[in-house]
């Protein structure tokens, strides 16, 4: 009787200290798999919104469209002021409100999504516990098993969760032999931790992420966002900082910053495209020279840095915004559609189908 209590007593002891072990293992990779979680979520999210969205299929002229038809289904003159000003914001605050709108609506698409990372994650973990285990189980010669075993776990989970081999060095030091116990105790703990986790995110939203879903996909539409100091259109190059000059395919009608012809209070309908090509002079402030429109580069930057190449086309789009908007455009900028800003009547006549038609062909 006596040596069985003593056996019971060490063996015992040997699986109270294997189980602390594991807690102590599963505290540490709680946090790693809670960020990786979040992590893989965002790109989870980020991608199914473009492989489900034809406007984030495309280029940021693609998703433009969008967003212009959006503006013209909406026609909220607070939200085209908006756009208008602060074109980056604007997009970016558009997708964000498609994501929110894809991930929590009533098909609750962010707990499955969350959910499915952290089952994939959690299954990583537990290959990466058997093949440590099967690895390690055989080298019977050796006394710091549980270090080996570390080695193998860490490495094994390298590309799935942060868990750096350096901060497990307190707990390498424990007398564990028994290898295959180890495995299932921690497969007992990891359950617990996948348990707390699940019942975590369901109460989670996309505050908690610390890299949202929209930041992600709005980094697919960066590029350059340097704005024409006439009209306001955005430059269309795909990079950031990009050499050579800025450029857009289609001016707009000068209104829509305000200007206006000089000794008037009359505003400038012309797109800066068809100016360049005319006899008329700017200046952009009182105490500025006039410079012709021809030779528009000698007013110096910003202006000198753009390439506005003589092209009399407009979008219709723009000219159903002003003659639709022409009240609060007036009233924004104290000025009046009259004389040389006169909106024409064939402008006038233009649906809003018919402005969005031609956009979705260009
Ligand atoms: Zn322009
Ligand atoms: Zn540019």
């Amino acid at each position: 009787i006596e040596d069985f209590f003593q056996c019971f007593q060490i063996s015992c002891q040997g699986a109270t200290s294997i189980t602390t072990f594991a807690i102590f293992l599963c505290d540490k990779i709680e946090p790693a798999l809670h960020k990786a979680v979040f992590e893989r979520t965002a790109k989870d999210i980020a991608e199914d919104m473009q492989g489900k969205f034809p406007d984030f299929r495309g280029n940021r002229a693609n998703l433009e469209v969008s967003i212009l038809r959006y503006l013209a289904e909406q026609e909220n003159f607070e939200y085209f002021k908006q756009y208008l000003t602060s074109p980056k914001e604007f997009f970016q605050s558009y997708i964000e409100r498609r994501v929110k709108s894809h991930c929590l609506d009533e098909s609750r698409r962010l707990e499955k999504f969350l959910d499915s990372s952290l089952n994939l994650l959690y299954g990583n973990i537990l290959s990466a516990v058997s093949l440590s285990t099967q690895i390690v189980k055989d080298k019977k010669d050796r006394e710091d098993k549980i270090s080996l075993w570390l080695d193998e776990f860490c490495r094994e989970l390298a590309e799935v969760i942060n868990l750096p081999r350096s901060e497990l060095k307190g707990i390498e030091h424990q007398e564990v032999t028994d290898i295959e116990f180890l495995s299932s105790a921690m497969k007992t703990a990891l359950g617990d931790l996948r348990d707390r986790l699940k019942k975590e995110l369901a109460d989670a939203d996309l505050s908690s992420f610390s890299r949202q879903p929209h930041t992600i996909l709005a980094e697919h539409f960066s590029g350059c966002w340097e704005k024409c100091r006439f009209c306001g259109a955005v430059c269309s190059n795909t990079m950031q900082n990009h050499d050579g000059d800025h450029q857009v395919v289609f001016h707009r009608p000068q209104a829509l910053t305000g200007f206006k012809w000089h000794g008037t209070d009359h505003f400038i309908i012309d797109i800066c495209s068809s100016l360049v090509a005319s006899d008329c002079t700017f200046r952009f402030h009182d105490d500025q020279q006039w410079t012709p429109y021809k030779k528009y580069r000698d007013a110096g930057p910003p202006v000198s840095t753009w390439n506005i190449l003589p092209d009399s086309s407009m979008q219709a789009y723009w000219k159903w915004f002003v003659s639709n908007f022409r009240t609060q455009l007036e009233a924004l900028y104290n000025k009046k559609f009259q004389g040389k800003g006169e909106i024409p009547v064939a402008w006038q006549r233009i649906t809003k189908q018919e402005a969005l038609s031609e956009l979705e062909r260009r």
